[in-house]
């Protein structure tokens, strides 16, 4: 089947990063419960303008050498792929290309092809299953017919429907694409 994966804070710890430059660039202390809202709208201490740069840091794309791998997401996709097609879809700008695909050749994430979101995060293709965490996109996928592992953040704690199951971690995606029963032991 075609597996799609979202990078930013599914594979990628985007969060964490951003809340280091945050305290670097300001001088603010947040903790990963503080980021409610994926636009970080209305986020205590944090200004529009502040915003507008650190974002554009981002969007530049170095910063995106920096980030670390979430817990056993490389693991988990390196017995996928053996099986699967996967699909890595990200809604970062066209422009961090290089810095998004060093990023995943130096840690070994394996893939087949990767996207960039344009205003659909499907752009004609049917997943059976997608690992992602934003909003928007999950209920899109959900909508569109992809069963959703949507892993869990303290902004998506409100998103429920019923082609999606929640995830805490890699070890939750690795429980729903293999489970005991289904090794034939
Ligand atoms: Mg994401």
């Amino acid at each position: 089947m075609i597996i799609g994966v979202d990078i930013d804070n599914v594979i990628a710890d985007t969060e964490k990063e951003l809340r280091r430059v945050l305290y670097e660039k300001r001088g603010v202390t947040l903790k990963r419960e503080d980021i409610t809202s994926y636009s970080l709208d209305n986020i205590a201490g944090i200004e529009r303008e502040d915003l507008k740069e650190i974002l554009s840091m981002f969007n530049d794309g170095d910063v995106f050498l920096n980030l670390d791998v979430i817990e056993g997401a490389k693991e988990t996709l390196d017995l996928l792929k053996q099986r699967h097609r996967i699909e890595l879809v990200t809604s970062r700008p066209q422009r961090a290309e290089p810095q998004t695909r060093q990023w995943l050749e130096r840690h070994g994430i394996p893939y087949d092809e990767l996207h960039f979101v344009t205003e659909s995060k499907l752009n004609g293709i049917t997943y059976e299953l997608f690992f992602e965490d934003q909003e928007k996109f999950a209920c899109e996928l959900a909508e569109e017919g992809s069963y959703v592992l949507l892993f869990d953040a303290p902004w998506n704690r409100h998103v429920e429907h019923d082609n999606m199951s929640r995830v805490f971690s890699w070890a939750d995606v690795y429980k729903f694409c293999f489970p005991p029963c289904a090794t034939g032991h």
